[in-house]
């Protein structure tokens, strides 16, 4: 974390994979200056590389350059990884505790290779505390762009309490059953500090819990205080809606009809299929491993979603609909921080149509949107931040490699070399954990 370091990284040799869609080439050298990158191609003559005071160099030949993974869904404080001790009841859910543990996962993150992630939704704010830590340098972590509480009416997901208790304080849902009570929570949470709004319609889609009014309410004060909108929405009708009401992106859309399709390439906001927690609970279920606690994952109704999104994926190429690629991590205990970011890529390659190279753009470049950072982040080009993985691999003969951090040489973030190599107090942690 010193600051005290080299003023100039270069990264010298190496496949350049600068995620602009261009393929990968051999690149001479890379020059990152404070926290972006300055140059990319043959070496400045004003660089002195052995000036080792000033300069420092990283050796990529033989290895794969480039973004950092953008993960733009991913959860930090929903209670996972779950620690003995630690209930998720009440009593035993608090704040302070969740934060400190969500701080600790933020750091498996990037050392995974993930320098940006979009956290719709969390318990109280401690998204916006950990993302402001990281921000001001009290630790290391991924940039975060995040959401509060969604916002939910009786019956969509995350109201799970009988309307008598409503949603608690460490629920990660906030009740609003009108559209200015909904307003209200979004000036809220605007106040404390939240970059965008999730508000989210019913679990798997069945039957539509928002109107199209109460988002457009939603979408116009946010826009209004300069926050973006995204939406839980797998059933039709709601993804309709909130193509119509101007939301910044959608998640999942599973149901969504090719009518309801059109209607969002119409309005021209991406979807993020989120295909990753579906395929780990389909696997899960296929070997038996998830217990009766879990019944509620119906694991062929996983597995219909999971094979509707595979469809959703070739249908939105067709329409020009841009995809993003997220993974759900954190939502429960199988889906651990640092482990599950790239496999959305490997689902977009192997069901979705995708080549490895458009995965990779789509994961760093298009995702920048979801973390606030569009054209600011996710390519390896002058002026962009300088959020850089090299990786020992080929990620375009093979896309799994980066599901493997063994793969990972190096991660940049913020033009910053991250130390990757406590590799054992993570596993500590992790063991801890279980
Ligand atoms: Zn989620």
């Amino acid at each position: 974390m010193s600051n005290n370091g080299p003023k100039t990284t270069v990264i010298r040799n190496g496949t350049l994979i600068d995620a602009s869609g261009n393929p990968a080439r051999r690149n001479d050298a890379i020059i990152i200056e404070g926290n972006r990158i300055r140059s990319v191609g043959p070496l400045p003559p004003d660089i002195i590389i052995d000036d080792r005071r000033n300069v420092a160099v990283i050796d990529a030949a033989g290895q794969w350059i480039m973004p950092g993974l953008i993960d733009a869904h991913c959860h930090m404080s929903y209670g996972y990884p779950m620690i003995k001790g630690e209930g998720k009841g009440k009593g035993t859910t608090r704040p302070e505790f969740s934060t400190l543990k969500s701080a600790r996962s933020a750091q498996k993150v990037l050392r995974s290779g993930v320098t940006s992630i979009s956290v719709p939704g969390g318990t109280w704010f401690t998204d916006v505390g950990v993302r402001d830590a990281i921000r001001l340098g009290l630790m290391e972590g991924p940039r975060m762009f995040v959401a509060g509480r969604m916002i939910v009416t009786y019956g969509c997901i995350e109201d799970d309490e009988p309307s008598w208790e409503g949603t608690p304080d460490h629920s990660i849902g906030k009740l609003c059953n009108t559209a200015d009570e909904m307003v209200t929570e979004v000036r809220r949470q605007g106040k404390h500090g939240v970059n965008f709004i999730k508000m989210a319609d019913s679990r798997s889609g069945e039957s539509q819990m928002l109107a199209k009014e109460e988002i457009a309410a939603v979408v116009g004060e946010a826009h209004r205080r300069n926050l973006k909108v995204a939406i839980h929405s797998r059933g039709a009708g709601s993804t309709r809606a909130a193509a119509e009401a101007g939301v910044d992106w959608i998640v999942h859309a599973d149901l969504a009809t090719d009518r309801d399709l059109d209607a969002v390439a119409k309005a021209g906001m991406p979807i993020l299929p989120t295909a990753t927690f579906l395929a780990v609970v389909c696997d899960l279920g296929r070997q038996q491993k998830v217990g009766a606690e879990q019944v509620q994952l119906d694991f062929n109704r996983m597995q219909r979603h999971f094979d509707l999104l595979g469809e959703l994926m070739h249908k939105a190429r067709k329409l020009g609909i841009r995809l993003l690629v997220g993974t759900d991590t954190g939502n429960n205990s199988f889906t651990r921080h640092g482990e599950l970011h790239a496999k959305e890529l490997e689902i977009f390659v192997k069901h979705g149509g995708y080549t490895p190279m458009e995965a990779i753009v789509a994961a760093t470049r298009d995702n920048a949107m979801a973390v606030g950072l569009d054209g600011q982040v996710g390519q390896i080009a002058a002026g962009q931040f300088a959020d850089i993985t090299v990786w020992t691999k080929d990620p375009i003969a093979d896309i799994t490699i980066l599901q493997d951090t063994k793969n990972l040489a190096w991660v940049i973030k913020d033009g910053r070399i991250v130390d990757i190599y406590p590799r054992e107090e993570m596993l500590t942690f992790q063991q801890a954990a279980e």
